[in-house]
Formats: C-alpha cells, structure tokens, sequence
C-alpha cells in the first residue's frame, strides 16, 4: 500500500525551511501531500488560491508531492486522503510547546494518524513566514529565504499594497 503524509500548514507564504521540510518527508514516504489551510483566522496576507499556487510552483522539481487546500479538521482530511502521518517541522524549542499540544489533540481524535516531526537544514531554523512578510514589506531582500515564485508575489503584494494606501 502507498504510504501517505500530509504536510499541513498556512503556508503564508511558503518558505525554503517549509521546502527542506517537504524534501526530508519524500524520502520517508511514497507521496506527501502539501496541504495549504484556508484559515480564515489568522487572516492571511495571501488568498488560498495564491498560497496554493505559490507552492505549486515552488515545489515543481520534487517529485511525488501534491499540493491542495483544506477547510476541516487536519485529522478529518488526513482519513479522507487515507494518509498514515502528518508531517509537522520543528525550528526551535519554542514550536515544541504549540506542536506537542497538537500532536496529543490528534492522536485524541484521530489515533491511526501518527505525528512525525521534521528538522530543517540549521540555516532555516530562524526562519518563518511572518518575518517573511514583515522584511518584504519595508522593501527588505528576501532572496536567501523563499522560493523564486515567491519573491516575485511578494513584491507583487507590497506594490499593490502601496498603490491601494
Ligand atoms: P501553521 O499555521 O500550521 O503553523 P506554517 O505555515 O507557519 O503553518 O507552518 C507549517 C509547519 O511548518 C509547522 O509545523 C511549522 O513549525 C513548520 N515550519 C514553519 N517554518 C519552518 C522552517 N523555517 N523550517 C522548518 N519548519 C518550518
């Protein structure tokens, strides 16, 4: 039987730590599939559609990985993609607290999904979405973090932004 993982994440947007994160997990499973949250409660700064898109094509050159969106609990589309794990990256001590909470949560509830945690490369540990964003926005190189496609949206993004104030 293939072997399914689930990458979940917001993926706000997706990052070189999040993409080492998705490289480490082909290699243990036969297909991995990136899931993109819509979660409208974190407000995203990129509509689901961006985020998807964003990942797609930055994660075109590793092979077998899906990338598709989801809008319900994580264990819920894990049982509906038939999935055995959900892959989790871990930068610091300061993910354990949140991501062991979680880990518990899930296995409550959907206890044939086991959590497997995934370190990234050292120089990605310091890395995150948010600061992402928060350098791209006051004109900040973010080359050395995000994938090409990426970089292009963010500029993309701020000059919007910028246009629209
Ligand atoms: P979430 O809203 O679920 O935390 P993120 O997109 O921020 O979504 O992160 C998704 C997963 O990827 C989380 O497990 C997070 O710890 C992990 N992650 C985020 N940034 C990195 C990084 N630089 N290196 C490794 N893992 C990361």
């Amino acid at each position: 039987m293939e072997r399914t993982a689930i990458y979940p994440g917001t993926f706000d947007p997706i990052t070189l730590g999040h993409r080492d994160i998705i490289e480490r997990a082909v290699k243990i499973f036969d297909r991995v599939i990136v899931a993109a949250a819509k979660n409208a409660g974190k407000s995203p700064l990129f509509t689901i559609d961006e985020r998807v898109e964003m990942i797609r094509e930055s994660v075109r050159d590793i092979p077998r990985v899906e990338v598709d969106a989801f809008d319900s609990l994580i264990i819920d589309y894990c049982h509906k993609r038939k999935a055995i794990a959900l892959i989790r990256g871990l930068r610091a001590i300061s993910d354990f607290e949140y991501e062991f909470q979680m880990a518990l949560i899930n296995r409550k509830i959907g206890g044939d999904v086991e959590s497997v945690f995934l370190m990234p490369k050292e120089e990605y540990t310091y890395l995150s979405s948010s600061m992402i964003k928060e350098i791209a926005a006051y004109g900040g190189d973010v080359s050395c973090f995000v994938p090409d496609p990426v970089k292009r949206e963010l500029i993309g993004k701020n000059t919007e932004t910028k246009e629209t104030e």
